[in-house]
């Protein structure tokens, strides 16, 4: 009888080891590209004035990648564009979580910062708002991203995951240069501020940059068991490359990298296609310009195919020293934080009313004070707080957390350096387009990135986002 009772015991916990297993959630994932160029004619923005597209040198896509732990999903997305605004997000993730139930807070979509695209972000000049009725344009994007995200969803296969980072200090440099002091040239407001953005390479009055620079590239990685790769997601701070030629419509060197990865993978053109993702870190201060060793002209595309071709070099050989995982759990937290928009007071508004009013008299010298003098008056007339969102995504042992804004390399330092989870990183311009972001110590400092209009949040925005991130990712710490 004793027998019969341990072997019944032996048998059930055998057979409950095994129902474990069974049960055991498997990791899935699944990548698709959809196709995201406008049409010619379309406005360029990145610039001062947006231009019209005469050509199109490559594709824009929208990169989709979605990620099924057994018991939840997340997508992340990342777009050939400029930025996109947060109703674009808003629409894209609500097609998402109706179509296939993904909710709207466990799908990242951010832009590359391509200046060769046209705007996700509503008219020109841009308004101040959280929510903006959809042009066709901006339509049309987030019904692709939807499309993408439904057709890597169906995709979707048994996977490894693998998380990997690697150094490419040579591309990336600040941009924020203090000065030999009375070198500066005066700002659109008439100061002369003590950094100046893009200083000009191999300018005699530099002094030293205001900021650090993050070399890191994160990534993460899917394939099939043992097999060929299913994607590739990864983020460098690096604002763009540019150089195009006039007019075009290009991906910039996002583009080149992810076709770069594409051709160094065996089996990089089967069916379905490895999809490589290149997201922008955080590169507000940062370009590829070395101000001390100034390099000869190039070609058009020669030095953003230099850089892709570079760093999609470096991933490849730190893909293979990577320990690949057949599980990851996912979680994903999502708030708007009721950040205030740019305050502008009484005396900025009325430089701003005599700017314009003066304006015509003196000519295209006041071009750069007549697009600050537009958009103080805008600013001065935003609501009072803005609907600023963030989000983080825990995908196993690695925490990706984003911001809205153009954000600068510190902040990005700082989340991996404060994150309580070890392997962390922060992509920018996700879910939505506020502006440059400088920490608080950057606004002392002056400059391009601080100014109203082109920074358009409070001065403690840096601030406030960090803390609900590190929130967020102590939240989703395993
Ligand atoms: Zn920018």
């Amino acid at each position: 009888m004793r027998i019969l009772v341990t072997a019944l015991l032996l048998l059930s916990a055998g057979g409950l080891a095994a129902a474990q297993e069974a049960a055991k959630p498997a990791l899935r994932a699944g990548a698709a590209t959809s196709n995201i160029t406008p049409p010619l004619g379309d406005h360029i923005v990145g610039g001062f004035s947006p231009f019209p597209a005469t050509h199109v040198h490559d594709e824009l896509h929208a990169r989709c990648l979605v990620i099924d732990d057994g018991r939840m999903k997340v997508a992340l997305v990342v777009c050939d564009l400029l930025g996109l605004h947060r109703s674009v997000s808003v629409e894209a993730r609500r097609l998402i979580e109706a179509r296939i139930g993904i909710p709207a807070a466990h799908v990242m979509i951010s832009g590359t910062h391509t200046h060769s695209a046209t705007s996700a972000l509503g008219p020109f000049p841009r308004q101040y708002v959280s929510d903006l009725e959809l042009d066709d344009y901006a339509r049309f994007v987030a019904g692709r991203i939807a499309d993408g995200v439904v057709r890597a969803h169906n995709l979707l296969r048994p996977a490894e995951v693998a998380f990997g980072t690697v150094d490419a200090p040579e591309h990336v440099f600040n941009r924020r240069w203090h000065m030999k002091e009375g070198t500066a040239p005066e700002t659109p407001f008439g100061k002369v501020d003590p950094v100046k953005m893009n200083p000009g390479a191999g300018n005699p009055n530099l002094v030293k940059p205001a900021g650090p620079v993050d070399p890191e590239v994160s990534f993460l990685a899917f394939r099939e068991p043992g097999g060929r790769m299913i994607s590739l997601f990864a983020a460098y701070s690096l604002h763009y490359v540019g150089g195009v030629g006039p007019g075009h419509i290009s991906a910039d060197y996002y583009g080149y990298f992810c076709e770069a990865l594409k051709k160094m993978q065996d089996g990089g053109g089967d069916d379905p296609p490895f999809v490589a993702m290149m997201a922008n870190g955080t590169s507000g201060d940062i370009n590829n310009i070395d101000f001390l060793n100034p390099r000869p002209g190039k070609k058009p595309y020669e030095q953003m195919q230099y850089v892709a071709d570079d760093v999609a070099k470096k991933v490849h050989g730190a893909l293979s020293q990577v320990t690949w995982q057949a599980a990851a759990p996912l979680a994903a937290r999502y708030r708007e934080l009721a950040v205030a928009w740019r305050p502008i007071d009484e005396d900025l508004l009325k430089w701003a009313r005599e700017t314009e009013a003066k304006a015509p008299r003196i000519g295209n010298k006041a071009d750069l004070p007549l697009a600050y003098a537009g958009r103080v008056q805008r600013l001065a007339k935003a609501s009072p707080e803005t609907k600023l969102p963030v989000q983080v995504i825990r995908i196993g042992d690695v925490c990706i957390g984003t911001t809205p804004c153009e954000t600068f390399a510190e902040t990005g330092l700082e989340f991996k350096e404060r994150s309580p989870i070890a392997k962390s990183f922060l992509v920018e311009l996700a879910n939505g387009y506020y502006g440059y972001m400088p920490t608080p110590r950057h606004f002392e400092l002056g400059g391009y990135e601080t100014w109203p209009g082109t920074n358009n949040l409070e001065s403690q925005a840096s601030v406030k986002v960090m803390d609900a991130l590190l929130e967020m990712a102590a939240e989703v710490k395993p």
